[in-house]
């Protein structure tokens, strides 16, 4: 059993590096973005509900977000651990976090706000199966295709500039905090996220070698 949560400031590559924490661990990975977003794309009432939010990169509800997480965990590919990614994000999360489970090791990624900003500006994802690359950091073979399904690549609304910048400032305000809340549980683990993207994963394998031994 293994359960691990990415944490930092949007763009700091938690969705990339939780994707390959999946693949080397073999347990999913939760990111409750993606999970929003393809309630948008199904176009179901709680889609409709939500796309105000991910277009504004304002963080949705507490209770909806919790529920989408609580009923995404009790699925059975989970039985063995996930890895969370993009939850919680706020203090009212991570007190529903904390009443649902224990994490093994919170890896939080710490890195420039301003470099972020370039980041977003040139990530591109797959519009069929969430893969996620960059134009310069982490390219596709080939240009707009996706390595993995083929499919086309799209730049998602919320990497657009102000929007990037707004979500910076909330999870400043909003999200950051919960640092001390898990500094205090004893499970947090800095990661220093400058050191590209294999650099990064390797210290966060070995912050999970160090929590499983
Ligand atoms: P992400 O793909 O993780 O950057 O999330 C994209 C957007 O989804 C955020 O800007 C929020 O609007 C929403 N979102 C993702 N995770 C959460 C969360 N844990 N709580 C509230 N809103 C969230």
């Amino acid at each position: 059993m293994l359960k691990v949560i990415t944490f930092g400031p949007p763009n700091a590559g938690k969705g990339t590096q939780a994707q390959k924490l999946s693949e080397r661990y073999g347990i999913p990975q939760i990111a409750t973005g993606d999970l929003l977003r393809e309630a948008v794309a199904r176009q179901t009432p709680l889609g409709a509900e939500i796309k105000s939010y991910l277009d504004s990169g304002r963080l949705g509800p507490d209770d909806l977000i919790v529920q989408l997480i609580s009923d995404r965990v009790s699925k059975s590919d989970c039985a063995c651990g996930y890895i969370l990614d993009g939850f919680p994000r706020t203090m009212g999360q991570a007190q529903e976090l904390d009443k649902m489970t224990e994490v093994d090791v919170v890896l939080n990624i710490v890195v420039d706000m301003e470099e972020l900003v370039g980041r977003a500006i040139g990530r591109r994802t797959c519009g069929q199966c969430a893969a996620v690359y960059h134009v310069s950091f982490n390219p596709p073979k080939a240009p707009g295709v996706c390595d993995r399904c083929g499919s086309g690549l799209i730049q998602r609304d919320d990497d657009r500039e102000n929007t990037v910048r707004n979500r910076l400032r909330i999870y400043t305000e909003q999200t950051a905090p919960l640092l001390e809340h898990f500094r205090r549980k004893g499970n947090l683990v800095d990661i220093d996220g400058s050191k590209g993207i294999d650099g990064v994963f390797d210290q966060m394998v070995e912050a999970i070698e160090n929590v499983r031994a």
